[in-house]
């Protein structure tokens, strides 16, 4: 078995984000005739996969800044709502989206407890780095770049793990004992998010700090994002199905008309045919 996840080492980060805007550059932004495209947001982070949150003590002071992200859980909650099978986790251990199955009603959104799904909601020109890249509609979120998975199984290396110059940022195989992610997650202190959710993320926080991570910020979904999901969910599952129903009734009862026409005017050719041989009798 292959069960892929993510450390990332607080103590070793020094918040440049280079991770958070290679994030951007790999996942969100298109391009064409030599122009990048921006999506129509006012603060492109906010589509960013991997985001900074501050994480507060009792006292309501910042005491840690984590880069949150989907926490690729084993027990995903986004998963199990999932009315279409369109939020799957893959063979290594990765939470995924097929977007060819997803109707956008929105309720993997609402239902992560790390608010880890975003969805963009208005669409922009240029052409998209690869196919798992952000599309208008579709809940988004960190897919560990699974567009860089090879042919050969081998482990790939994410955007944001090859843009961080201090090595904080690790990928590897929880199942493969020799993968150093494990040397670390058997040496060092780590947390999870809200562990007592029983998601079993896998998204692990090295950190010397006391560091509570109930305390983990839960992004709440925008309301424009939620207002999408229900008219996007009223408009696949009740108005596309009353159209259609509609519409096949309109040619079936269409079919039955023409049907009908032709037989009643066979009928009155046949009739007047009869009425002519009647004549020439007598
Ligand atoms: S690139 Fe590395 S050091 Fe910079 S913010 Fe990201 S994890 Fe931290
Ligand atoms: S963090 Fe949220 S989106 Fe990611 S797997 Fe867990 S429940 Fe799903
Ligand atoms: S693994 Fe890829 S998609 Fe996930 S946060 Fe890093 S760069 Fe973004």
């Amino acid at each position: 078995m292959t069960r892929l996840a993510m450390v990332i080492d607080l103590n070793k980060c020094v918040r440049c984000y280079a991770c958070v805007y290679a994030c951007i550059r790999e996942n969100i932004l298109r391009y064409g005739d030599g122009k990048i495209f921006y999506p129509p947001v006012e603060n492109v982070i906010y589509y960013s996969r991997t985001r900074p949150f501050s994480v507060y003590d009792d006292n309501g002071n910042a005491i840690e800044t984590v880069l949150a992200q989907c926490e690729h859980c084993e027990d995903p909650p986004c998963v199990e709502v999932c009315p279409t099978g369109a939020s799957y986790i893959s063979k290594d251990g990765v939470v995924l989206l097929d977007s060819n199955k997803c109707i956008q009603c929105g309720l993997c959104i609402v239902a992560c407890p790390y608010g880890a799904r975003t969805r963009l909601t208005a669409n922009f020109d240029g052409e998209p780095l690869h196919d798992y890249a952000i599309k208008v509609g579709i809940p988004d979120k960190c897919t560990f770049c699974y567009h860089r998975k090879t042919d050969d199984n081998s482990l790939w290396t994410p955007a944001c793990v090859e843009a961080c110059a201090f090595n904080a940022r690790m990928f590897g195989d929880l199942d493969n004992p020799q993968d150093p992610i494990n040397e670390i997650l058997n040496s060092k202190k780590y947390v999870v998010p809200k562990i007592d959710f029983g998601t079993r993320p896998k998204v692990f926080y090295v950190t010397n700090k006391p560091l509570a991570l109930e305390k983990y910020p839960v992004r709440k979904p925008l309301q424009e994002i939620l207002n999408f999901g229900i008219w996007s969910y009223v408009k696949k599952k009740i108005m596309e199905p009353i159209v259609l129903v509609g519409t096949s009734l309109a040619v079936i009862l269409g079919a039955i008309h023409i049907v009908r026409e032709h037989a009643r005017e066979k009928r009155e050719k046949e009739e007047v045919q009869e009425e002519v041989e009647k004549e020439e009798v007598n």
